[in-house]
């Protein structure tokens, strides 16, 4: 069965609301943020509400195991320079994946991070120091490190740094991005020979996680800018491809697309392409009326 779902919010219900939303959009699987990606300011998990999350989700065929946490941008293990910055991660990442065990949420993405001024073998060693510290404390939530568009100095934008962190550490598990993967130079035409070497060189067991976008951008462009499915460079049959692999069709497939307007640059009124979006992959036809579509569905 197909596991398909986006980013949603985690507002004022919490998980409660991520599922509701989720259900709008008829996903059967969800990724949210704990708060803001771009801060830290978190607020307290409250039990009544998530009991009912999970009695909303087991009545709306969303099964939890499949619920995939993003942790906040700001968190950078890769550089040290500030030491108190350094630890400051460390130790938000401890909390984020305690809360991460209070949700019973599996799994939560992360970004590996930016060297910022560092030499690589450095900044990815300082990666590798900070989740040794990080894992210290024993979480049931596993980190799944994101495959980067390799923007600025960003590490894991390529297998070979993907694969020195993960034989450094034999806990985390990985989460593919289709338009990082095109922006980092992986053409998807060829995504299933890139699955066959990141097997040989990682495993594919390791992937708990993929996000499926188009690219704004072409190869190798290390870009980092998301388009919506079947409307940017890497386009509908390749996604449609990563999406249906059969080696990957137990790993939850997430939309981290762009909101639309009167066009895909709109800056107001902008709707959640996701219920069509989702629509399109299921049905395996890409909707060539996709603005029109959505503006129909929110302008009643
Ligand atoms: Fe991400
Ligand atoms: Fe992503
Ligand atoms: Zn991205």
């Amino acid at each position: 069965m197909l596991i398909i779902g986006s980013h949603v919010s985690f507002g004022g219900e919490q998980l409660l609301g991520s599922a509701k939303e989720a259900v709008s959009y008829g996903a059967n699987t969800f990724m949210f943020y704990t708060g803001a990606p771009q801060n830290t300011k978190r607020t307290n998990i409250r039990e009544d509400l998530l009991l009912e999350a999970k009695n909303y989700m087991a009545q709306n065929g969303i099964d939890l195991s499949h619920v995939i946490c993003h942790a906040p941008y700001i968190i950078n293990l890769a550089n040290n320079s500030d030491l108190e910055k350094w630890q400051f991660s460390i130790q938000f990442l401890k909390n984020e994946l305690s809360r991460c065990d209070a949700l019973g949420i599996s799994y939560l993405v992360l970004h590996p991070g930016s060297a910022v001024g560092l030499p690589k073998d450095v900044a990815l060693q300082n990666i590798v120091d900070a989740l040794n510290l990080v894992l210290s404390s024993q979480f049931k939530c596993q980190i799944l490190l994101e495959t980067m568009a390799g923007k600025g100095t960003e590490c894991g934008s390529n297998l070979e740094e993907m694969a020195f962190l993960t034989e450094k550490l034999p806990l985390v598990g990985v989460c593919l991005d289709t338009c990082h993967l095109n922006d980092s130079g992986v053409d998807m035409q060829y995504f299933s020979e890139y699955l066959e070497e990141f097997d040989q060189k990682i495993g594919i067991h390791r992937i708990h996680c993929v996000h499926i976008n188009d690219s704004k951008n072409g190869l190798s462009s290390h870009k980092d800018r998301h388009a919506n499915i079947g409307f940017g460079t890497i386009g509908f049959d390749n996604l449609l491809n990563v999406i249906y692999n059969e080696k990957l069709k137990d790993v939850p497939k997430i939309l981290e697309t762009p909101y639309v307007g009167k066009s895909f640059d709109d800056k107001e009124k902008l709707y959640p392409p996701y219920r069509v979006e989702i629509d399109m992959i299921r049905k395996k036809k890409r909707d060539e009326n996709f603005l029109e579509t959505i503006q129909n569905i929110y302008n009643k």
